[in-house]
């Protein structure tokens, strides 16, 4: 299979359908939500109503024979109300004090509203058009920092300005399941607890998405397992989703052609995956030799289309997954 992620394809949309042709692409994440609001008239933000535009590509693409995936990033937001955001181990809020850069603003997933939010975003989605599946972005808690060089074990160091999530809301239910307080707790322990947290509520989410009639439901993680628990709080492999898309990109995370591949390696011993890659991160022959691992992973997904002028190469390349 060959998956594509499509975050701007509200510019170009018929770009967007030739270039799924040209590349053979079987899958389209379309993004439908970003940290600003919706591309359609939603009933929490909305930043353009574009849903003829929605309708009218999906069943295009649909008529061709390809899948399209709802893409939304339920978690991440910078338009919530203040007291439904993460809190970091020195008591900030992650809306006043966003880690990285200013958009990086994410809902604690203990919060029931957070989760009535995303309901109403996969509520949405599914009266939109005709989506196949949906795809979960941004599920995470934001990432502890990489130890320098990058690459390889992707080593994180502890920083407790990094370390979320301590709000009120995730401090009580701690304390009501274990009868002690989160804050005295080991890192360890705290971390394991934020990935139980963030894996309960992908869970809840993926039942609901079922219930609404997506027949695939999917998320992107970070690259290695070990890395995305962690760093981002990601034990993907206990969320029970169809498949997850691993985003093993050089650029972010350092490491060369052979990480990329014992990533996806290291992840498919733990669920389905595909292997994501930033097509501007290819050379020539690159996603060819990653493709020794297809009976292995669902597929490659890459990021993204429309992209704008395709080499012929790539088109070659991607044969190889077909
Ligand atoms: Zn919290």
């Amino acid at each position: 299979m060959i998956f594509a992620w499509s975050r701007s394809w509200h510019q170009n949309p018929d770009l967007l359908l030739r270039e799924v042709r040209e590349l053979g692409v079987t899958d389209v994440f379309l993004l439908l939500t970003d940290y600003d609001g919706a591309y359609y008239r939603s009933s929490l933000w909305t930043k353009r109503d574009l849903s003829l535009e929605i309708k009218r590509l999906t069943s295009a693409l649909a008529e061709e024979g390809v899948r399209v995936h709802a893409w939304i990033t339920p978690m991440r937001t910078t338009r919530a109300e203040k007291r439904l955001y993460m809190v970091n181990r020195l008591g900030q809020s992650i809306y006043d004090d966003p880690p990285y850069i200013e958009t990086y603003k994410f809902l604690c997933p203990n919060r029931a509203e957070t989760l009535s939010i995303a309901e109403s975003l996969l509520r949405e989605a599914a009266g939109l058009a005709e989506f196949y599946g949906v795809h979960l972005g941004y599920l995470q808690y934001p990432e502890l920092p990489l130890e320098k060089p990058l690459a390889e074990g992707l080593y994180v160091r502890y920083d407790p300005k990094y370390d979320y999530c301590y709000c009120e809301a995730c401090r009580a239910k701690f304390k009501a399941e274990t009868e002690r307080e989160l804050f005295d707790e080991p890192k360890d322990v705290a971390l394991r607890w934020r990935a139980k947290a963030l894996a309960g509520f992908a869970s809840a989410l993926a039942q609901r998405a079922r219930r609404l009639g997506f027949k695939a439901v999917s998320a992107h993680v970070h690259p290695g397992p070990q890395y995305a628990h962690t760093a981002a709080g990601q034990t993907w492999w206990e969320w029970g989703l169809d498949f997850y898309v691993v985003t093993a990109y050089r650029s972010n995370w350092g490491g060369d052609l052979g990480w990329v591949k014992r990533v996806a390696l290291e992840s498919a011993q733990l669920g389905r995956v595909a292997i994501g890659v930033r097509i501007a991160e290819l050379s020539p022959g690159e996603a060819a030799q990653l493709s020794e691992v297809r009976g292995r992973v669902l597929g490659i997904s890459l990021f993204q289309l429309p992209y704008g002028g395709i080499p012929q190469w790539l088109i070659r390349d991607l044969s190889t997954w077909a």
